[in-house]
């Protein structure tokens, strides 16, 4: 752990996904002290996690006015409080918009915030408000999230919005959507999205493509996760795929913890979780910890063979590390920013060398992120 904690202290590491709420920033949730969250300053610096991606995400909903109109609305709420807790807290941290700002902050030792979204569905019927989103920062846009949408397939297509099970591909308004994000600089985003409308974009864009956070189904074979093709594609882009630590898509759940989750969910969100109280959030999460630690839960070493294959098929220069946390991700050995090294510890127990780790670690996703900007039009 000595060798890891001095190895990981010297690098620039990067999480490409961490969710957020839209009381970020807020009396409600204050990032600047430790939190009941996975990700807090005060567990990134304590994890040695120097930059994160926090997500302006949106539910898929239905593709009208109304919609459009309240995926607007979450994302902005969440963008409002990035953007506060940013100038709330200038010593600790900075949002960052380039690779160079990310460096700059972390030579200050700040942590640097940056800003993805997770599904375009906000965007609404045009492609318009792309560069009103790039000026604001946000760096990496999603094409779909759970459902598919008005730009095109999800991985995970949702019947109860009339999706049928075979992805349409990239839609006229998705390829003007590949087009938008490339002109301004933007990381087209290919997690959540599905095989046809997937392979469309890689195809179409000029710049390489990113999964922000994605496992490989050559482990686990799950709809979120990538197969060799896809893999394949994020290569020959010039890209980089994310690995994530999101149990369900790590590995198969042991069906003790499945069934309980279950019992838990219904006990404490009978309403869903988004209306939840923070009280009601803490003690599910305490009482859904009791459960993984009874039983065998999803681990580290098997988080980290999705990087293993990901690396053996693709190329060391095209992968890369995601948490997914406070969006439902951490596996036992990185379950919150505080256990960050414990990644570390793991490549380096699998031999990976100091440089190898720094490329997933962030040096990749800070090399696609260039070629993105530099792919923006004047
Ligand atoms: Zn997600």
């Amino acid at each position: 752990m000595e060798q890891a904690l001095a190895v990981h202290a010297r690098m620039l590491t990067v999480d490409t996904h961490v969710d957020i709420s839209p009381d970020y920033g807020s009396v409600k949730f204050d990032p600047g002290i430790f939190t009941a969250s996975q990700v807090d300053f005060p567990k990134m610096r304590a994890g040695g996690l120097d930059a994160a991606f926090l997500v302006l995400y949106s539910g898929q909903g239905k593709l009208d006015e109304t919609g459009y109109a309240e995926a607007r609305d979450m994302v902005e709420r969440k963008f409002q409080g990035i953007r506060r807790a940013a100038l709330a807290y200038p010593a600790q941290a900075g949002l960052a918009t380039s690779a160079a700002e990310v460096r700059a902050l972390h030579d200050q030792g700040k942590r640097a915030l940056l800003m993805g979204m997770e599904n375009a569905y906000p965007l609404g019927p045009s492609v318009k408000d792309v560069p009103m989103w790039a000026k604001r920062g946000v760096r990496y846009i999603s094409i779909t999230h759970m459902g598919n949408n008005q730009f095109g397939g999800s991985s995970n297509p949702n019947e109860k919005l009339g999706d049928g099970k075979a992805d349409p591909g990239l839609t006229p308004l998705g390829k003007e959507l590949v087009k938008a994000l490339n002109d301004n600089g933007i990381m087209i985003d290919v997690s959540h999205v599905g095989k046809r409308t997937m392979l469309d974009a890689a195809k179409l864009s000029r710049a390489p493509v990113l999964a922000s956070h994605s496992g490989v189904k050559g482990v686990y074979d799950n709809l979120r996760n990538l197969d060799d093709e896809q893999l394949d594609a994020i290569r020959k882009s010039g890209g980089v795929a994310q690995m994530v630590a999101f149990r369900s898509y790590v590995a198969a759940t042991d069906p003790a913890i499945e069934a309980g989750m279950k019992e838990l969910g219904a006990k404490y969100f009978p309403d869903g979780w988004k209306e939840a109280k923070p009280e009601t959030v803490e003690a599910f999460r305490k009482e859904s910890r009791a459960l993984r630690n009874k039983h065998r839960d999803t681990d580290l070493k098997q988080f980290v063979d999705h990087i293993d294959y990901a690396v053996k098929r693709i190329g060391i220069e095209h992968v890369g590390i995601a948490s997914d946390f406070d969006g439902g991700g951490g596996v036992k050995g990185w379950d919150d920013a505080s256990e960050t090294a414990n990644v570390t510890r793991e490549l380096l127990r699998r031999c990976y060398s100091e440089d190898d780790i720094r490329a997933l670690w962030g040096g990749n996703l800070l090399r696609v992120m260039e070629m993105a900007a530099r792919q923006a039009t004047p």
